[in-house]
């Protein structure tokens, strides 16, 4: 049927669904295409959003820096805190803790990673914990945040997910968007070619597109229900199916890192913002239910709940195509991998900019189609692979949900680089994949992997010029980070405006 597509120019774009993904989307077609492009967003209050999403990582500051917004602005906006990493706690083993900061750690020589030195000094008793050589890491720790010069400090940010879809309409407004409130009743497509003509909505009215963008969350009323893409299901790997959030009022001064504490059957986060704390528990129902879930997630928290708990299901995984025909799904609707790593807002910026970088303004090509779905399945599956190593290296055998993730089979692409890790301290980034070799070591140590041997190049140091070495760079983390005030002290005089 495809064959018979009319090669129209794409003039019309109109977003289904107005979340986070709805309205990042249309904050980034109306900024760089607005001229060009006739933008209609459609959502339904009464439908509203998934209400979570609030902790993202670092790669957001080029989608802010693209659509020249305010940090400023943006923050007291979302009342925002900064992010500096996760502190993962009881995952390697029950008391026992690791940060994966966003940071550099040490310095690389250009035949070997900084782990082989540190591997080297550790044998020798010369070297401290692996975090010791990281900014970030040691900053988080201490609950410490400035800006430093040259980007000398790598962070994210943790942000009201409904305040940021706010914040986003009213940037997209100002840029020509017209939002549509109402709900999508029925999908309308043409016969011939099987595109997405028109959307009707339920008071009978009709809004025709030449490209549609399925933002629509989970229930993927467009890619999913009209345009029969299937979805890919990851459970074997990726255990969590619910989640239970809950927002509580703030206790005390926000950390300035997303705190993931694994639980029996699943983890729990814990987001703090300027004004309140993001809360849930993320489990698999194979292996607890919503009661229990429940019960250990308000057991844990400790502010004032602001709202009635609200359980969320999910299956992780991603849709065969995310493009197909005149339909992009983009979001919730493109599928999901659970929250661990903040993943989800990335994965919405790279759909936003592969989409601009493929616009189809000429007309819409079968070979724009297929580059744009083997990047996103590229993309997703390294992410997957990654967080899948969170479950499966650690010490953990007390209960069945972590006696099972240890032993599952694992994607072969892991598998392998797992064993490089164990066996070399070896790690290498595949071009374009998110996380970076310090990620990957970060974790790797973090969940219990202390590789067998290390490069020679280590071995060609001395001991006296190996503790130098590693002296000199954790002297300096320390004499930086003694110097920057308290992240709280910093979010409250940045985002009011009086600056630092
Ligand atoms: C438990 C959990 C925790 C998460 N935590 C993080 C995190 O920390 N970091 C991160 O990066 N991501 C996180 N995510 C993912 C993140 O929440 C989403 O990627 C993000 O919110 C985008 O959602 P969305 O816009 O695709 O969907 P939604 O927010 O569900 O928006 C769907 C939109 O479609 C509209 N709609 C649906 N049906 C109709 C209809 N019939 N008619 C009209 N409108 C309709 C709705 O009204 C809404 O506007 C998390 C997700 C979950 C489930």
């Amino acid at each position: 049927m495809e064959q018979q597509r009319e090669q129209k120019p794409v003039r019309r774009v109109v977003i289904a669904g107005g979340g986070t993904a709805g309205w990042m989307v249309a904050a980034g077609l109306s900024k760089s295409l607005g001229r060009l492009l006739d933008i209609r967003l459609i959502e339904s209050d009464e439908i509203g959003t998934v209400g979570v999403g609030e902790a993202t990582i670092p790669s957001l500051l080029n989608f802010h820096h693209l659509l020249e917004i305010n940090e400023q602005e943006f923050m007291a906006e979302t009342m925002a805190t900064f992010k500096l990493g996760i502190s993962f706690e009881n995952w390697r083993d029950v008391q026992e803790d690791y940060i994966h900061s966003f940071g550099i750690t040490g310095t690389d020589h250009w035949t070997a990673g900084f782990q082989h030195f540190w591997h080297k000094g550790r044998e020798r008793g010369l070297a401290g914990d692996y975090g010791d050589y990281c900014l970030e890491l040691k900053a988080a720790e201490q609950n410490r945040f400035a800006h430093l010069p040259n980007g000398g400090m790598n962070y994210a940010y943790h942000m009201d997910a409904t305040r940021y879809a706010k914040f986003l309409r009213k940037f997209s407004e100002r840029f020509g968007v017209q939002r549509i409130e109402g709900k999508i009743a029925e999908v309308r497509k043409d016969l011939l070619s099987g595109d997405i003509r028109a959307l009707r909505l339920d008071d009978g009215s009709e809004v025709e597109g030449d490209l549609f963008i399925d933002c629509t969350g989970f229930r993927a009323l467009l890619i999913g229900a009209a345009m029969g893409v299937d979805y890919e299901d990851w459970s074997h790997w990726l255990f969590n199916d619910s989640a239970v959030a809950l927002q509580t009022a703030s206790t005390r001064e926000a950390v300035p890192y997303t705190r993931a504490i694994a639980r029996d059957a699943g983890w729990q986060w814990q987001i703090p913002l300027q004004h309140r704390v993001g809360n849930g528990l993320v489990y698999s129902t194979r292996y607890t239910d919503d009661d229990t879930a429940l019960r250990t997630l308000t057991a844990a928290v400790d502010g004032e709940a602001l709202m009635k708990p609200r359980v969320i299901r999910f299956t992780p995984g991603q849709r065969k195509q995310t493009w197909k025909g005149n339909c992009v799904a983009i979001g919730l609707a493109s599928g999901f991998l659970e929250p661990i790593e903040s993943t989800s807002i990335h994965l919405i910026q790279r759909g936003i900019i592969r989409l601009l970088q493929m616009f189809p303004q000429n007309g819409i090509s079968q070979a724009d189609i297929d580059e744009y779905n083997k990047q996103a399945d590229y993309e997703i599956a390294h992410i997957r692979d990654f967080i899948i190593l969170h479950y499966t290296v650690t010490n953990r055998r007390d209960t069945p949900y972590w006696r099972d993730a240890a032993t599952m089979k694992l994607p072969e692409s892991l598998r392998h680089r797992i064993d490089l890790f164990r066996d070399t301290g070896r790690v290498f980034r595949v071009s374009n994949e998110l996380f970076a070799e310090n990620s990957w070591i970060q974790v790797m140590l973090g969940q219990g992997i202390l590789p067998a041997s290390h490069h020679q190049t280590a071995d060609l140091m001395g001991d006296e010029e190996l503790s130098q070495f590693l002296g000199n760079i954790s002297n300096t983390v320390n004499r930086t980070v003694a110097q920057l005030p308290s992240h709280q002290r910093y979010v409250e005089q940045y985002c009011t405006g009086t600056g630092w």
